[in-house]
């Protein structure tokens, strides 16, 4: 808005060549009421509204709202140096704690994700389903994580899949020293709700944090989910030594910086990925 102003009294200084210009505009009191005048203030009337209303409407838009399905996988055991693992967080946990973190976390970007639903589905009864359970169990860091993403879409029912929406899969535990897997650039997040990470796979998993205080110590599933959200949002992990402070991609230190570059990333991705929920929501208000 300032640009606009400025430009105005430039124009008008000019066009007028008054020698001694006078008023917030640089406008002598005695012009103010001239035609040439009044046709500046109708410019400038139209430029303040169209800007303004352009301006409010642009910070209302800002926020770009991506739809999550959370997918909570129930009947599924893995046992991990003697420990039997089994899923424990709840529909209510989701809704109150896990949602609003990963919220707040992305707030940086100006990207909220919308709950479309949770759904509390089983395992799929497939025969080879202690197999492929048994090959996610004994994933270890450095094998392909793709392979993990398809193994665990072999686990879950593919009806409950929401192709429109981010979906989020919570199993007990998806590899050694793993707290998540990302399907880059697509919409599909799987997390472990055990994790052996903070040992470095040495000592028996134990529940992963719903959430955790700032600074980061050993991370939550608030902020893993927010991790690998980011990978579907196609952000990479930095070099190690690329910044002192804590990022939400990793790279030197874990923390929950997005930076500028990293935002504008995202939020080109969460523009694609809204483009597609669009559809839905017109498919859906036709029918
Ligand atoms: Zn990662």
């Amino acid at each position: 808005m300032n640009v606009m102003i400025n430009e105005i009294q430039t124009q008008c200084i000019s066009r007028r060549g008054w020698n001694q210009p006078i008023g917030v505009l640089g406008v002598r009191y005695a012009d103010l009421f001239g035609p040439r005048f009044l046709r500046i203030r109708i410019w400038f009337t139209a430029a303040i509204s169209l800007f303004g209303v352009g301006f409010v409407d642009a910070n209302e838009e800002d926020v770009l709202e991506l739809p999550v399905r959370f997918h909570l996988v129930r009947g599924v055991t893995q046992i991990v140096e003697g420990e039997k693992l089994e899923n424990w967080v709840t529909k209510d946990q989701v809704e109150q704690v896990l949602l609003p973190e990963v919220n707040r976390i992305w707030m940086q970007a100006k990207i909220r994700f919308l709950c479309e639903s949770v759904s509390e589905e089983t395992i799929s009864q497939s025969p080879e389903r202690d197999q492929i359970v048994k090959q996610l169990t004994n994933i270890k860091r450095g094998e392909d994580s793709e392979s993990s993403i398809r193994l665990c879409e072999k686990l879950v029912d593919p009806t409950k899949f929401d192709r429109y929406s981010m979906n989020l899969y919570f199993l007990p535990y998806v590899g050694r020293t793993f707290q998540g897997i990302a399907d880059f650039g697509g919409n599909r997040v799987v997390v472990g709700e055990w994790s052996d990470k903070a040992t470095g796979g040495r000592e028996a998993p134990e529940k992963v944090l719903l959430t955790e205080p700032e600074p980061f110590m050993k991370g939550s599933l608030g902020r893993t989910l927010s991790h690998e959200l980011g990978h579907n949002l196609r952000l990479k992990h930095p070099a190690k030594d690329a910044t002192p402070m804590g990022r939400i991609m990793g790279g030197g230190k874990h923390g929950y910086l997005l930076t500028p570059e990293e935002i504008a990333i995202a939020r080109e991705s969460a523009q694609k990925h809204l483009k597609n929920w669009l559809m839905k929501k017109r498919e859906l208000d036709r029918n």
